[in-house]
């Protein structure tokens, strides 16, 4: 039996949504729908296949489900033969309140809306990642003994466990407006262009920015921030003079990190297009000091102390292809309130940056008077 074929007449059995509701027909019945191959198509569990199929009559119009029957969607391919080797790919997790599929992609529950955690955390906390993870940070250990460097290297980890945070790196406007007003919404570069709120940069830049964060994080790369992890509060001016130091209580349970910057990292392991992320090089929030250490371990020398350490998590290179850090991707926006504390790159380039950034300090000094952070 074809993988769609659930009424077993030999023909795959495809649905789409219309008027409000969810109707089946087989592959290849003309439906009036307009069901043709290329369209979209909801594939329901045989299960309730089953229980409806008295009502699958020629055409099957009229038969509406539940969403929680939907197993898969897609497009319908150009013959039966790739539709069931399409279908043949299976989600790997299920939700635990309703044992509904669910792609690693969701946030959400497509069934019954339950919480599956932030996508980007659960990639960064596979048992394989954290294996490898912990594997490498073995490794620098034992290298940091070796070279004698060990006390060091325990101390870079404790300070980073208790002392580092997520900086944003922002232009003056926009860290202006974000302070200025508690219902605006902090938000990525590609929210924003599709959003339409903003415009793209040039092609170049706008499809390797896509591409890297397609890579990544596929279907929810729009709903990430990007940070660096920061012992001194300071970010990378290549991405704007103001450093948004953010409150832990704001971002820890949302926040992954990347041993680099991501573009940087697909390009330093040649990471193909069709083709997995290398593991052990991204981190949750708990075991972020873990990954730093694989980082700057090898940099310690002996006697150093945490102000060189600061410089040598944040490295603020002439361009942005010289930068180093260990980069946050942090799920979804932040408003005014996730913002802990404010420093600047430098006073600003011109006359506006300057009124920005005098405007964001009195925006600082007014909230400072009236308690401070929340
Ligand atoms: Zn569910």
């Amino acid at each position: 039996m074809a993988a769609g074929d659930f009424d077993n007449d030999g023909l795959n059995e495809v649905a789409g949504v219309r008027g409000g509701g969810i109707y089946v027909h087989d592959f290849n019945t003309p439906p009036s729908s307009g069901f043709v191959p290329g369209a979209h198509f909801l594939q329901l569990r045989p299960c309730h296949l089953a229980v409806n199929r008295n009502n699958m009559t020629s055409g099957c119009d009229g038969m509406a489900l539940q969403t929680g029957q939907v197993e898969q969607m897609g497009s319908v391919p150009s013959t039966p033969a790739k539709n069931a080797a399409r279908t043949a790919a299976k989600p790997t997790m299920k939700c635990q309140d309703c044992g509904s599929d669910a792609s690693e992609s969701d946030r959400l529950c497509p069934t019954c809306q339950s919480d599956l955690g932030f996508p980007n955390v659960r990639a960064a906390t596979t048992r394989d990642e954290v294996a490898a993870l912990s594997r490498r940070f073995k490794d620098a250990r034992n290298e940091a003994d070796n070279r004698g460097v060990k006390a060091e290297f325990d101390l870079f980890v404790s300070e980073v466990r208790s002392k580092s945070h997520v900086v944003v790196a922002v232009p003056p406007l926009r860290a202006r407006d974000l302070l200025s007003d508690p219902r605006n919404i902090y938000v990525g570069y590609e929210k924003l262009v599709g959003s339409g709120s903003r415009k793209p940069a040039p092609l170049q830049d706008d499809c390797d920015r896509r591409a890297v964060g397609g890579k990544l994080f596929g279907s929810f790369a729009h709903e990430i921030c990007y940070g660096v992890l920061s012992l001194d509060g300071t970010s990378l001016p290549n991405y704007g003079l103001v450093f948004l130091k953010l409150r832990d209580v704001a971002i820890k349970r949302r926040v992954s990190f990347l041993y680099e910057n991501s573009y940087l990292f697909l390009k330093r392991h040649k990471v193909p297009v069709r083709g997995d992320l290398p593991q052990g090089y991204r981190s949750s929030w708990q075991n972020r000091a873990d990954l730093a250490a694989t980082k700057i371990g090898p940099m310690l020398v002996p006697g150093s102390n945490a102000s060189d350490w600061a410089r040598q998590v944040v490295v603020q290179g002439p361009t942005r292809s010289d930068d180093s850090c260990v980069e946050a991707h942090v799920f979804r926006g932040f408003d005014a309130n996730a913002v802990e504390n404010i420093a600047f790159a430098g006073p600003g380039a011109s006359r506006a940056e300057k009124v920005d950034i005098k405007c964001i300090n009195e925006l600082m000094a007014k909230r400072t008077a009236a308690g401070g952070t929340p």
